[in-house]
């Protein structure tokens, strides 16, 4: 690849949440953002292999049915997908964060130049909820137990193909400390200020942050708007040290 900006790969298992993580992240850091998500609702949709109206809970269990068929013709999908993240990623002129479709986020860790992967853990009954309310469906109870069985199987037909084609063990990867979020029980706000708050974010984070079009050379000072600290820094601030504060918001810049 001729173009050389860092990438840093926001994922998790389907429903996991990180698809609007990664806007989030995108829009208050400034990273260009490469959804491969997004791509791959879309080809279900041009291909004809998704055709109930969008949302609702058919819509959402055919585009489940797709990622199954995906999962099966690995080889060809991967190419697909992964002409699609290069030819985004090489007009990017700033750091880029993709966001991808869980089981495909390691199988392009391996020829993209990635510097960091997060990983967005998230229990079932969160990623039933949050699929549902990303896209404003309501369901039953039988409807989410059916979008339930259908992630479940997804995320073991993921798990075997990365391990036989890739040699990747997820079950290892969810126990590293500095890549996985454990985003129970969270909002998506509070789930995104737990990943700008980890140390390995933050370093992530500051290894590139010169590359952005809107990185501070001089020293600033800004005042946490939470518990009034003034902090001197000269890189974006992300965490108030004294009440981690990391809403991008409440930082006012003093100079
Ligand atoms: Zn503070």
């Amino acid at each position: 690849m001729s173009n050389t900006v860092p990438v840093i790969l926001l994922d998790g298992l389907l429903a996991s949440g990180s698809s609007i993580i990664s806007e989030y992240v995108g829009k208050s850091y400034s990273f260009f953002v490469v959804n491969g998500n997004q791509y791959m609702r879309e080809l279900g949709r041009s291909t004809g292999r998704v055709t109930a109206p969008k949302g609702t809970v058919l819509h959402e269990l055919e585009i489940l049915d797709f990622y199954e068929l995906l999962a099966e013709e690995q080889a060809k999908v991967h190419n697909q997908l992964y002409s699609f993240l290069t030819s985004k990623i090489s007009i990017a002129e700033k750091p880029t964060l993709v966001h991808c479709t869980g089981f495909a986020a390691y199988a392009f860790a391996k020829h993209l130049p990635v510097r960091h992967i997060f990983w967005l853990h998230a229990t079932i009954d969160d990623r039933v909820d949050r699929l549902l309310a990303k896209h404003t469906i309501l369901a039953n109870d039988s409807e989410k137990s059916q979008l339930k069985e259908k992630l479940k199987k997804l995320d073991n037909i993921w798990e075997e193909s990365l391990k036989n084609h890739l040699g990747i063990n997820l079950r290892e990867l969810e126990s590293q400390e500095d890549t996985v979020i454990d985003t129970a029980n969270l909002s998506t706000e509070q789930a995104f200020q737990k990943l700008a708050t980890i140390d390995s974010f933050i370093d992530t984070y500051n290894s590139m942050a010169a590359l952005m079009p809107d990185y501070q050379q001089e020293w600033r000072r800004w005042q946490c708007l939470v518990c009034q600290l003034v902090v001197e820094t000269n890189k974006v601030i992300v965490q108030c040290p004294r009440c981690h504060n990391a809403d991008p918001d409440k930082f006012k810049d003093l100079d």
